[in-house]
């Protein structure tokens, strides 16, 4: 640690969930990715851009994805930025976007990388706990001066989310920094795209790692007043995006078709999910997104998680005040839920 300076000393580190060497022996439930593989428009994609061009740098712009999430969304390029995944954005808004006395908010429980990028960075922030349904008062973000709120919308790991007329009435009084994070939002929830019209203190940021089946090739999006976007670029690495995941982003928002398929099958499996988990016992928090969170009165959240490990099945069980009470589970492929059941069937306890 001695090269580390004062600010690395003191962070604490986001623990990602476990992707086991040996993958194919488990059953992933643990990260909310996608159980469906991408569009075949996206293996097309990415072999034909596996040339000898790829010995030149990529379009630093990514303007391929740009212009198509832009017409289909009916905004224009200079609302957009791609980032190497959503990640990567939250860590360009804290280095650009807060000033380094300013102080930040977030609700609790929710995505923990805010906290440790808004450490790395140096940023005091303070974190508003959900109410008792793990719903959020966006009014409490007006209680003291915060230069900047995030929030996930759906939330991660709860489920929960705001309605966008709470966002928009929010938005009206607040005049620091909105960041709603839409992560997952194409599974079921309402979008707060249309408020980047008529504000500028709000970024909206999508991610291709869950309803477009692509987390292994980390695109995120920012979309943004033009200002915003303006000092998205100014910030970013030179060439933040490469050359294959430019190609893949492309390819997965063109085949609308194959997106469209994939959601309704993950929705179908989820209801599927909850009504036998709902059946066996399970106290459910209802979700909008592709994972459930959820305890059962007959094991604790902990115990579960290492049994079902022992059985080859992972699933998320985090750390922290309330949430350790509960365990998040991913909605998988349908052949995967059942194998759940099955080792959930000699787990639990007899009733
Ligand atoms: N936001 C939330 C709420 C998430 O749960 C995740 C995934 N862990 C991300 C963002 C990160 O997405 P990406 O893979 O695009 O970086």
């Amino acid at each position: 640690m001695k090269y580390w300076n004062s600010t690395l000393k003191k962070m604490d580190e986001y623990i990602p969930g476990e992707q086991p060497k040996d993958i194919a022996a488990y059953i992933k439930l643990n990260t909310n990715e996608n159980p469906f593989p991408p569009s075949s428009l996206v293996f097309e994609k990415i072999t034909s851009a596996l040339n000898d061009n790829i010995r030149r740098y990529p379009d630093s712009l990514a303007m391929p994805v740009r212009e198509i999430f832009a017409k289909q969304n009916n905004l224009t390029v200079d609302n957009i930025f791609i980032g190497n995944g959503s990640d990567e954005i939250f860590t360009l808004i804290f280095r650009g976007f807060i000033e380094k006395k300013g102080l930040a908010a977030f609700p609790y429980p929710s995505y923990s990388l805010y906290d440790t990028l808004a450490q790395g960075n140096g940023i005091s922030f303070e974190k508003v706990p959900l109410d008792n349904n793990f719903r959020l008062d966006m009014n409490r973000f007006l209680e003291k001066k915060y230069d900047m709120v995030i929030i996930a919308n759906p939330n991660n790991p709860t489920g929960t989310s705001v309605p966008v007329g709470e966002i928009k009435n929010f938005l009206s009084r607040y005049e620091g920094l909105l960041v709603v994070d839409e992560a997952y939002v194409d599974f079921y929830g309402e979008t707060s795209l249309d408020l980047v019209k008529k504000h500028d203190n709000i970024i909206v940021t999508r991610s291709f790692s869950k309803s477009y089946s692509l987390a292994g090739m980390r695109i995120g999006m920012a979309i943004a007043c033009p200002e915003i976007i303006r000092g998205f670029l100014k910030i970013k690495d030179s060439y933040n995006i490469d050359t294959l995941a430019i190609e893949a982003a492309a390819a997965a928002l063109e085949d609308e078709k194959t997106f469209n398929y994939n959601i309704r099958m993950l929705i179908s499996n989820k209801e599927y999910l909850e009504e036998t988990l709902e059946a066996m016992g399970f106290e459910i928090v209802p979700s909008k997104a592709n994972f459930l969170f959820l305890k059962h009165p007959g094991i604790p959240s902990g115990e579960l998680y290492e049994k079902l490990k022992d059985h080859k099945i992972l699933i998320r069980h985090f750390s922290g005040p309330v949430q350790s009470d509960y365990v998040r589970i991913s909605v998988g492929t349908m052949m995967e839920i059942k194998q759940l059941f099955s080792a959930l069937k000699s787990i639990l306890p007899a009733e």
